[in-house]
């Protein structure tokens, strides 16, 4: 038995999105800017997708910006926000658990002379809002912040920074890349100026994604080209973008989503107080936080990580140690780090994120097969702790 907890690093494809997928390989392959027949017929199939997408997502078809993915739409929104800004707002802000790859574009940002802040985080991984609030003032030009946390789950108060942004004059960009899909989201409500998204994340393909960019919001462009309005260049990934549209539409809208996170967060909560009773050792992160429904970020006493990892392995349970960019890596997290936890917890640190596919034999089995390895080994650790 194959079981994949792994679903905040990717997730497989639904099946409606690789039968759209396959249609257009076959038929649909012209390019969308050829004026000939099938030029045009690929250029309409752009356009139904851009409409089914912007559906699903509350924004206007214009609205929609297709790019390979989040980290292309978070390099877009952020370098181009910035190149647009008035000369006078120079600054730019953070916050401290964003995606590693964003905390890096930070980094290259402030070594190229701009001035960013990072707002700190509470213990429980919730965002420091007083400190928000001081560090956002009228010499800011961009906010980026995510909807949701990939490791730990936690929501950010995305309203409220965006009420903050909006004061201060400065753009709001929010990474919405674990939220979509997990969460109901609607673009127009959320206050955001730019928001990304990427399609693997909630059942479509890799390699294809979007930054919703408000309308009448002026940036940059990073890539150069006639495609999207001159605001990404590049011949459209038809394949991709038809496959994310399919991958938004199996969501079932508001109630379909907001069903599922029901049903995610009640087989989230009996694996951690299973898990809980047969192992009094567990943490759990931002257990009480406002959170991701299927996220569970945990510990096991101090197990090293790779030491629970190999028994979730012997079971044919796939999880991490944390982002997939960085798991494998003997850092401690970044994130759990900004949570101010220390190194020798945070090493022990396994997450295990449901998904559409997990099921409730997947979280027995889980619960029935997982204890009996773990308890062996915390009574050793407790045993060498009391001898030494
Ligand atoms: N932001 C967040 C919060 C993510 O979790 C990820 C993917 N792990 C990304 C950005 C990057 O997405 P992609 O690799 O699809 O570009």
């Amino acid at each position: 038995m194959a079981i994949y907890l792994d679903h905040n690093a990717t997730t497989p494809p639904a099946p409606a999105v690789v039968e759209a997928m396959m249609s257009v390989f076959s038929g649909l392959w012209a390019n969308a800017s050829s004026q000939h027949g099938p030029g045009q017929e690929a250029k309409r199939a752009l356009g139904a997708a851009r409409a089914a997408t912007a559906r699903a997502l509350g924004c206007k078809p214009v609205e929609v910006v297709y790019t390979s993915g989040a980290t292309e739409s978070n390099h877009l929104a952020v370098r181009g926000l910035l190149a647009a800004a008035a000369p006078m707002r120079r600054r730019a802000v953070f916050s401290s658990v964003e995606h590693a790859g964003h905390l890096k574009l930070a980094r290259t940002l402030a070594e190229g002379g701009v001035s960013v802040d990072f707002i700190p985080v509470h213990g429980d991984g919730t965002l420091d809002l007083g400190a928000a609030a001081a560090l956002i003032g009228p010499d800011v030009a961009l906010v980026s912040l995510m909807a949701a946390n990939n490791e730990t789950g936690v929501l950010m108060p995305v309203a409220e920074v965006a009420a903050l942004a909006q004061a201060a004059g400065a753009r709001l960009h929010v990474d919405a890349t674990q939220f979509i899909g997990k969460l109901p989201f609607d673009f127009a409500a959320c206050g955001a100026d730019a928001v990304s998204l990427s399609a693997h994340k909630f059942q479509g393909p890799k390699g294809v994604g979007a930054l919703l960019l408000r309308q009448g919001v002026c940036l940059a462009p990073q890539t150069l080209g006639s495609q999207e309005r001159n605001r990404r260049g590049g011949t459209e990934n038809l394949p991709g973008i038809v496959g994310m549209a399919a991958a938004l539409e199996q969501l079932g809208g508001t109630a379909g989503v907001a069903a599922e996170a029901e049903r995610l967060a009640a087989l989230r909560d009996a694996l951690e107080q299973g898990l809980a009773r047969a192992l009094p050792a567990l943490h759990v992160w931002a257990q009480g936080a406002p959170r991701l429904p299927g996220t569970s970020y945990l510990r096991f006493g101090r197990l090293p990580a790779e030491v629970v990892l190999n028994r979730l392995e012997r079971l044919s349970v796939a999880a991490s140690s944390g982002a997939a960019c960085s798991s494998g890596g003997s850092e401690p997290s970044p994130v759990l780090t900004a949570m101010g936890v220390p190194p020798d917890e945070a090493l022990a640190a396994v997450r295990l994120s449901l998904g559409r596919t997990t099921t409730r034999e997947d979280v027995d089995y889980l619960l029935a097969a997982l204890p009996p390895l773990l308890e062996p080994l915390l009574r050793q650790a407790a045993e060498t702790a009391v001898a030494a």
